[in-house]
């Protein structure tokens, strides 16, 4: 595997793979590789010729406040993963040369980027858009590939790669879960024992309202009332919102539907989890 970190060498290599005709599947990360991204870069791997992975920890997507410094960093470890998941190039450009002096320019899709995690983190996905826009351009992939986990990102990522033209297909791949149903996240790292285990709680309180789905309720109220009641089970657990939503649109339903999609972000201490089912 190569691993390269100029942006033009980049471009560079990606316009002749083109060229030769392969098929290039890319997986942008900011690292800290867990299975759920390695069921991406396995999935690129079936799908295409060549895999291209990044990995990137980008300013741009966190808040003055959040833990850009604190943010788990291991490139020797995920080299290692790479290797081994058979990826065959390794995106690893500096801060400096994403962002370089006197840059200005940003891509926000609207409507979409102020709602739900939005709210409490209203530059994140302006910053996230933006360095994907960026390292589509660089890559120029046939398909990228990102995970549901992160439901609003993969809405938002769509809506932009539409409303400008990239030429490409983003293909959204199921969540990666933990054997107790905890979302995979390179953010679990930062739960320590008993608040790690109180964290299985926010998917168990998705399974409950999709049980109740099944068997018939529609109603959002209920299905919302069902969530806050499990996850009150574990007092650690913070509700930042439950959302019963349009899976394009991000707008509240009144009544699910198949489609539907029930979000939740919650805090436990200072760590922050995000997680959603499609019904
Ligand atoms: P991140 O490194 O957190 O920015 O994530 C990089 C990509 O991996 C994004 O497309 C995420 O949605 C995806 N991802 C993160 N966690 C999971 C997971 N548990 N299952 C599937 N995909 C994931």
């Amino acid at each position: 595997m190569n691993v390269i970190q100029d942006i033009s060498e980049m471009h560079n290599l990606a316009s002749q793979l083109r060229q030769e005709g392969r098929a290039i599947g890319f997986v942008p990360t900011m690292g800290a590789l867990h299975q759920g991204h390695l069921s991406l870069m396995d999935h690129a791997k079936n799908e295409c010729d060549v895999v291209i992975v990044s990995i990137f920890v980008n300013p741009a997507q966190f808040g003055p406040k959040e833990d850009l410094n604190q943010y788990p960093r291991d490139m020797e470890g995920d080299a290692e993963k790479t290797i081994s998941a058979g990826v065959d190039f390794l995106f690893t450009p500096a801060t400096s040369e994403i962002y370089p002096e006197g840059f200005r320019t940003y891509v926000s899709v609207e409507g979409l980027s102020h709602t739900l995690c939005g709210i409490t983190r209203p530059d994140h996905f302006r910053g996230v858009a933006t360095v994907v826009l960026k390292l589509l351009n660089i890559v120029k992939p046939h398909k990228a590939f990102f995970g549901q986990k992160d439901f609003q990102q993969t809405v938002i990522i769509k809506r932009m790669v539409k409303d400008l033209n990239v030429n490409m297909d983003i293909v959204v791949l199921p969540t990666v879960r933990e054997a107790d149903g905890l979302a995979m996240s390179s953010r679990n790292q930062y739960l320590m024992n008993s608040d790690r285990k109180a964290a299985a709680v926010i998917y168990r309180s998705l399974c409950q309202a999709n049980r109740l789905f099944e068997n018939g309720v529609k109603g959002a109220d209920k299905l919302r009332e069902t969530i806050f009641r499990v996850i009150k089970e574990e007092p650690s657990v913070q509700t930042e919102y439950v959302a019963i939503i349009h899976p394009e649109s991000l707008e509240e339903e009144t009544d699910a539907g198949k489609g539907t999609v029930i979000a939740i972000a919650a805090r436990i201490g200072n760590t922050r989890l995000i997680d959603n089912i499609i019904l």
